[in-house]
């Protein structure tokens, strides 16, 4: 029986941003420099203007520009790539996010391929995404960068360890594969078409889950004294007609095998955003050819 540790993930999101924050002060004072970040929303989607509610707060608190442009759920497809095209020219702006998922009118590919990959802060542009498998400095996707800090905070150097990601997204599972090769892991990827799934998982010290099903991933499934990385975000439906968050690792049967997981919610979720900042604040440096800080 192993003694199960929490990683708070909302202990070393704060750090973080702590740690952006004082950077951001830095290049204020010696270089008169505001990074700005530019969120884009279309439509309404309650859960999406949480989300940009809060990074706008988030990114104020830091010492960064926040910008907000919403657009209509209706909006065509040229008139937001219009937009992003301005942001691209619009030297206040560092960092340009825009609010997926969108309206089906617009294509998802057309507007990360008209993002300057420069103010790419969420990494999707395919020169980011080179560029982090080519081992070139890039702008990497936050959640996957998310989890690579906590995994470095809970155990130092990763080198040499057996990784297993299992979801091979664009935005999670394949770059987060391609962040652990770089720190020298050895990395399998699964999928839905993957042949013995436990089997498989159980070889790994690191596990991570970026599946999107509700606790699939069971106890047996881990090998005793591994660290989990959960970043499912399920919301299921309880008997008493509520409804609760939970993540695609079957937290209770985990405890006692595993040596750390994340919990969720408060787990990798509380990352993202503050590696959006950090993206945002590398992005200024890099544009203006000032010393990107390593935070
Ligand atoms: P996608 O739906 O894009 O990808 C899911 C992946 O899981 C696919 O590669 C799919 O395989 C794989 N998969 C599905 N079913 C199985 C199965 N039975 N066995 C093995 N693999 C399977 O999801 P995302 O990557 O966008 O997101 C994954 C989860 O992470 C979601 O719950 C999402 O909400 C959460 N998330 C959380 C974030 C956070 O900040 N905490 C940020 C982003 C995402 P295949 O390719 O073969 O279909």
């Amino acid at each position: 029986m192993v003694d199960t540790r929490l990683i708070d993930g909302k202990a070393h999101a704060a750090a973080l941003r702590q740690r952006v924050a004082a950077a951001v002060a830095d290049i204020k004072k010696n270089h008169g420099v505001m990074p700005g970040l530019a969120v884009v929303l279309v439509g309404q989607d309650p859960a999406s203007e949480v989300y940009v509610r809060s990074k706008g707060k988030q990114t104020v608190e830091v010492g960064m520009l926040s910008f907000e442009h919403k657009m209509a759920a209706n909006t065509s497809e040229a008139d937001l790539l219009e937009q992003i095209a301005e942001l691209n020219d619009d030297p206040t702006v560092d960092g340009i996010l825009v609010q997926f998922p969108m309206p089906e009118q617009i294509s998802q590919h057309k507007v990360i391929n008209t993002i300057d990959p420069a103010k790419d802060v969420d990494g999707f542009h395919p020169m980011n995404a080179g560029h982090l498998w080519s081992g070139e400095p890039a702008l990497v996707p936050c959640t996957p960068f998310g989890c690579v800090q906590l995994l470095k905070a809970e155990l130092g150097k990763l080198s040499g360890l057996d990784a297993i990601v299992i979801g091979r997204s664009n935005i999670v599972g394949k770059p987060l594969a391609g962040l652990l090769v770089q720190e020298n892991c050895t990395v399998t990827i699964a999928h839905s078409r993957t042949r013995d799934l436990p089997g498989v998982a159980r070889r790994a010290d690191i596990l991570i889950a970026a599946v999107g099903k509700p606790e699939m991933i069971k106890g047996d499934w881990i090998k005793p004294g591994a660290t989990v990385i959960d970043v499912g975000v399920n919301r299921i439906a309880l008997p008493d007609g509520k409804t609760r968050l939970v993540g695609d690792v079957a937290f209770a049967e985990a405890q006692g095998i595993a040596g750390a997981i994340t919990p969720v919610p408060g787990g990798v979720g509380p990352m993202t955003i503050a590696c959006l900042l950090r993206n945002t604040l590398v992005a200024a440096c890099r544009r203006r050819g000032l010393p990107v800080p390593t935070i």
